[in-house]
């Protein structure tokens, strides 16, 4: 009847842009089902790092670590966060009675009596964070070795027979204290989430400078690896924009793979889930997916670390 609810005739529903999107994801779907990924025997670590909060750290932790496992991983996230976000999402328990990354890093307990396995997969464990963790920030400071608690505790953990891990992946919390230089000391590798919105480059030459302290005086061996552009909008050009600037100062280091807005991967951890199990073929989970198997192919650790 009104002119305006008919649509243009050359519209058929094929070209419109929400079949076009669904087409694609069909076929990356299929282009990952066929991927097949060659693990290299070595145990890499990252510590997702940026100083910033709400930009995506703990949900790239916790589903890089997820998809990670769905290619053969097996992986050991390491919630540093006294939030526990990533100790949530994963579904261990995490409340203050919960042996914790707070024991390891102040009693000295060995990693294997903390570590609990994720409902999701016998590959995906975590170390879960309480809030006690809150005081270890203080309390570290008038410990020994207080920068390379986590990095021995790790290192024990992995001497041990049977005790093999792929990945490990610490979560950090949104600042540069201890805890933070704690995961820099262990890693070798840093992952950078950075949100696709206005001031996203704002803070990562401090974070950029932090890197550089930890390689001079306690890690020579960490570098940044990857960077993964996340909550990336396609429908806004601030969007495509930021996400053009960060490629041009980061060349290599940023992944090919974004990682969209998508609320089936913001509402995955209130099932204390990762979106690749609560919706593993929705759109975040085939990018988290596709995003891991960028980061086994392009393996930059440097040998003999
Ligand atoms: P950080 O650990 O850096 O503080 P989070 O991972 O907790 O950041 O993410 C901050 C908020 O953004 C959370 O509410 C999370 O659910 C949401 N979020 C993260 N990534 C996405 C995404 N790709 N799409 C939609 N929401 C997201
Ligand atoms: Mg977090």
């Amino acid at each position: 009847m009104k002119q305006s609810d008919e649509a243009p005739a050359s519209t058929s529903f094929d070209d419109s842009p929400i079949a076009r999107e669904i087409a694609n994801l069909s076929a990356r779907r299929r282009t990952l089902e066929e991927t097949t990924v060659e693990l290299s025997g070595r145990t890499r670590v990252f510590t997702v790092s940026n100083q910033k909060g709400g930009v995506g750290k703990t949900t790239t932790a916790v589903n890089i670590a997820a998809a990670l496992v769905s290619v053969g991983a097996r992986v050991l996230v390491v919630d540093l966060d006294p939030q526990g976000n990533a100790s949530t999402a994963l579904g261990v328990a995490h409340n203050a009675d919960t042996p914790s990354v707070y024991d390891v890093l102040i009693d000295e307990f060995p990693l294997a009596d903390i570590i609990q396995t994720s409902p999701e997969s016998p590959k995906l464990l975590c170390a879960p964070s309480t809030i006690h963790l809150a005081g270890a920030e203080i309390e570290l400071v008038s410990q020994v070795a207080r920068e390379h608690r986590l990095r021995g505790a790790l290192r024990d953990y992995l001497d041990i027979e049977g005790n093999h891990l792929d990945f490990v992946i610490i979560d950090c919390p949104p600042s540069l204290g201890l805890l933070t230089i704690n995961a820099f000391t262990a890693a070798d590798e840093v992952l950078i989430p950075i949100q696709c919105e206005y001031y996203a480059l704002e803070g990562l030459s401090q974070l950029l400078g932090s890197v550089q302290m930890i390689q001079k005086h306690l890690n020579p061996g960490l570098h940044v690896s990857t960077i993964l552009l996340t909550m990336y909008d396609g429908r806004t050009r601030l969007a495509q924009q930021v996400a053009e600037e960060v490629r041009s100062h980061f060349t290599d280091e940023v992944l090919n793979t974004v990682i969209p807005r998508s609320v089936r991967v913001s509402e995955a951890p209130s099932f204390g889930q990762t979106v690749i199990a609560y919706d593993g073929q929705s759109a975040g989970a085939i990018a988290y997916r596709e995003a891991a198997v960028e980061i086994v192919a392009r393996d930059t650790t440097k040998k003999g670390s």
